[in-house]
């Protein structure tokens, strides 16, 4: 039944389509009775939280009756020196979605554009109609970003462009030079955001070092990264913001006054400690992806060069059925049909035998069929 309230709600926010997020293992166990379950379709770190984390975690818990750092003081300490930039260029967000969203916030009012890829995150779009804007999303060319087919969309109200580099769900990646001649092109009060969200899995020597841009302290570049995937830690909610400190100081304006909370504050902290943990889970997606990849080439399935934590394969049948199918077995992935990639799942890179348990549920849903 329509009530008076509903007129008051925005049409174009009425209009979102949520996010929807991988299935929980929790909620298919329940539903099938299955007590081992495997995701892997939210390219989460399947080495589990690294335990220095842990611990720090749990030390950190002791204090939670008081209010956090309200500017993660220590961790922005960190990561300064980390990355070899300054703390006035840092800004840490509940998860790097938080830092979309101040752009977002900051940035963009209705009638606005916000230009990305067709085929990319979707929390781009969602946050650009919240706004009230128009969202551009330029097809793909070889399932990679279409730099100059974003710059011809550029117009007088374009306020931001999202790069997702490596892209998710193609796990492709756009090179130094394209960037380079890109950042040259684009209009200077455009914001241009590169998410990184997977750097830390990226071989390929031409991947683009935006971190040098970032301290080149360029108004218009933001970065964003996260401690979701390599860290292990997407749970905690912990991402952050790379720029000039114009900018940073600006998106500060925009955030909440405790937007992080301290256990995780703790947690990220001591998780970029934990050199250990993160040589080990870039080994494990290294030769995992090599691992699926082979796995894909003897089933004859076409699927994405990826530098990501994830692969994009074409199961040459209906996603939708290829996911259900899998979930009956316990193994959660994710179906690409939500993208217009009508035949393309996407899988997380596991531990090895979750890998190899996919590959075989795989293999033997597709002879049944053929
Ligand atoms: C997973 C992912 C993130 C991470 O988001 P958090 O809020 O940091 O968990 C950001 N961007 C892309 C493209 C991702 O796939």
């Amino acid at each position: 039944m329509p009530h008076k309230m509903e007129e008051r709600y925005k049409s174009y926010i009425r209009s979102v389509r949520p996010y929807e997020p991988g299935k929980p293992i929790k909620e298919l166990e329940r539903e099938l009775g299955l007590h081992h379950v495997i995701k892997l379709a939210s390219n989460e770190n399947p080495l589990g939280p690294s335990r220095k984390a842990l611990r720090a975690m749990r030390r950190a818990l002791r204090e939670v009756h008081l209010y956090p750092e309200s500017k993660c003081h220590y961790l922005v300490k960190r990561l300064s020196q980390e990355l070899g930039i300054g703390e006035n260029q840092l800004i840490i967000g509940n998860g790097s979605n938080e830092i979309i969203e101040l752009l977002a916030r900051g940035f963009v009012s209705e009638g606005d554009r916000v230009i990305s890829s067709e085929t990319t995150f979707l929390v781009y779009p969602i946050l650009t109609q919240v706004m009230g804007a128009e969202y551009v999303g330029v097809p793909m060319k070889n399932f990679r970003f279409d730099l100059q087919g974003i710059l011809n969309a550029i117009t007088g109200r374009t306020r931001l462009i999202f790069i997702a580099n490596p892209n998710n769900p193609t796990g492709t990646y756009v090179t130094t030079q394209e960037v380079e001649d890109f950042i040259a092109r684009v209009p200077k009060d455009v914001i241009v955001c590169f998410d990184e969200a997977y750097v830390d899995f990226v071989e390929a020597a031409d991947f683009p070092h935006m971190i040098f841009h970032a301290k080149t302290e360029k108004p218009n570049i933001v970065i964003l990264r996260t401690f979701s995937k390599a860290y292990g830690l997407a749970g905690a909610r912990v991402g952050y913001g790379l720029g000039a400190p114009s900018m940073i100081e600006y998106l500060h304006k925009i955030r909440q006054p405790f937007n992080v909370n301290s256990v995780a504050q703790a947690g990220a902290a001591a998780a970029l400690d934990d050199r250990f943990f993160l040589w080990r889970t870039k080994h494990l997606v290294s030769s995992g992806r090599r691992y699926l990849a082979k796995r894909f080439e003897k089933l004859g399935l076409r699927h994405i060069p990826s530098q990501a934590n994830f692969i994009l394969v074409d199961v040459g049948r209906d996603a939708e059925e290829v996911f259900q199918a899998l979930l009956r077995k316990g193994m959660i992935v994710r179906s690409m049909k939500a993208y217009g990639l009508s035949t393309w799942i996407r899988v997380t890179i596991g531990r090895r035998s979750q890998n190899a348990q996919f590959y075989r549920l795989l293999k033997s849903y597709l002879e049944k069929r053929s």
